[in-house]
């Protein structure tokens, strides 16, 4: 989930939950004692009975935090070009996949097939799937109903999909709780909001050296708890820490870590690109563990499973994990990247449209809240993953004039369509 946008209103609701999330973490710290921050994170949000995601799942405007999807459709209509024109400067493949990771209401895919439609004459021929990778039972309902209309196969059993659809435009959609589930081939990947919910491991440098923070049961408060530091390294510390690492408190995400993995040798074997958008830092911030509850900061420790728990994405540990397999772009400033994809030509057209003074204002308003560096447009970052051929002609050292330049990847450089 998202940083400053969460700030920005809401109202404070009396704290509920029922507490049964609580009494079952309570249950196993009591019994078997404390467990990582990774640990408490995957229970409190993905938990199948209890979590987070799993039972609220609170997207939107109505729940505990707004992303950039929700707030404004040129967004997701603009990330919409940003495949066309990959799509093209990659040869304009006769297939591809569109694979989303933890599409929330589903609103991004929605807002970026009505581009594909809107541009069928560019796309025309082009055969296009949708695969969305969704732990959340609540979500893909969500996202069933809001991409077709709820018309939806559960349990296909011709296919790894847990459900199958078709959109409104006529594509069809596929759903998946695992990366892995998604067929091979060609494809666009897309992560918005997603790393940052991925659980992470906390380390704290000690005079004894580093140790993992825990979440453990404090014995003077019943059923509150508290963060312990480990007595002696754990096997996360060896693994996880590097010998160089200047900084005293570091957060460690191992999930983002396979999934980066997982999407750069699909890219290296397949083809395609992945484009990543989150809030994060290049490997300098420390402590960013966080909950949101009514789009206010929320205490992690306190009623875990109603509030949404999120940390910084590390791109640096993320083009770590690329491991050459693919080339990376980024991460660069939402805010640059919305400006090099036209974000202010495509304002000027719907201004220019809109009859109302009160549609006005929301367009101006949703731009500020996507542009300004105060709100969304500097803690967001865009990264990508693309094939190294995309970025350097691989016969480039032998013969250097033998080919027409490639044309620059769009958002990190001028969109230069057409
Ligand atoms: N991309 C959306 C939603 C962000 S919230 C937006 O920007 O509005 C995070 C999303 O990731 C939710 O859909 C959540 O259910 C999903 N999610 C969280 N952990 C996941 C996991 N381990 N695997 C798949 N999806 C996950």
């Amino acid at each position: 989930g998202p940083a400053a946008a969460r700030l920005c209103s809401g109202q404070a609701e009396a704290a509920g939950g029922d507490g049964a999330m609580l009494r079952h973490l309570a249950r196993k710290l009591r019994a078997s004692g404390p467990v990582t921050v990774a640990e408490y994170m995957r229970e409190a949000l993905t938990n199948p009975g209890q979590g987070y995601y799993t039972r609220r799942g609170g997207v939107g405007e109505s729940g505990d935090f707004i992303t950039s999807p929700e707030i404004s459709q040129v967004f997701g209509e603009l990330i919409g070009i940003w495949y066309i024109s990959e799509w093209m400067a990659m040869g304009k493949p006769s297939t591809f996949q569109l694979v989303e990771l933890g599409p929330g209401r589903g609103t991004l895919t929605e807002d970026i097939l009505r581009v594909f439609k809107q541009l069928a004459s560019v796309l025309s021929k082009c055969d296009v799937s949708v695969h969305l990778v969704e732990v959340s039972p609540k979500l893909s309902e969500i996202q069933a109903v809001m991409l077709t209309g709820g018309k939806v196969q559960p349990n296909p059993e011709d296919e790894s999909a847990y459900m199958k659809g078709i959109s409104k435009t006529g594509i069809p959609i596929f759903w998946y709780r695992d990366i892995q589930d998604v067929p091979p081939g060609y494809s666009f990947y897309l992560a918005h909001e997603f790393f940052d919910a991925l659980p992470i491991h906390k380390f704290q440098r000690t005079e004894k050296g580093w140790r993992e923070v825990l979440v453990d049961i404090d014995p003077e408060v019943p059923d509150q708890l508290r963060f312990v530091l480990s007595p002696s390294r754990t096997p996360a510390t060896q693994n996880f820490i590097q010998p160089e690492e200047t900084r005293d408190h570091v957060e460690v995400c191992p999930e983002a870590g396979v999934i980066v993995q997982r999407l750069a040798s699909r890219i290296e074997k397949d083809g395609g690109a992945a484009l990543v958008a989150d809030y994060g830092h290049d490997g300098t911030k420390t402590d960013t563990f966080r909950g949101f509850r009514n789009h206010k900061l929320h205490d992690v420790l306190s009623a875990p499973g109603t509030a949404d728990l999120t940390a910084d994405v590390d791109f640096s540990y993320l083009r770590k994990m690329a491991q050459g397999k693919t080339a990376t772009l980024g991460p660069i400033k939402q805010r640059e990247f919305l400006k090099n994809m036209g974000i202010d030509l495509r304002l000027q057209v719907l201004l220019q449209n809109s009859g109302d003074t009160a549609t006005r204002e929301q367009l101006l308003h949703s731009y500020d809240m996507l542009m300004n560096p105060e709100k969304m447009g500097d803690c967001f970052n865009f990264f990508a993953l693309l094939p190294h051929h995309r970025l350097v002609h691989p016969d480039k050292k032998d013969k250097p004039e033998s080919k027409s330049p490639l044309p620059p990847v769009a958002g990190f450089n001028e969109l230069l369509l057409k």
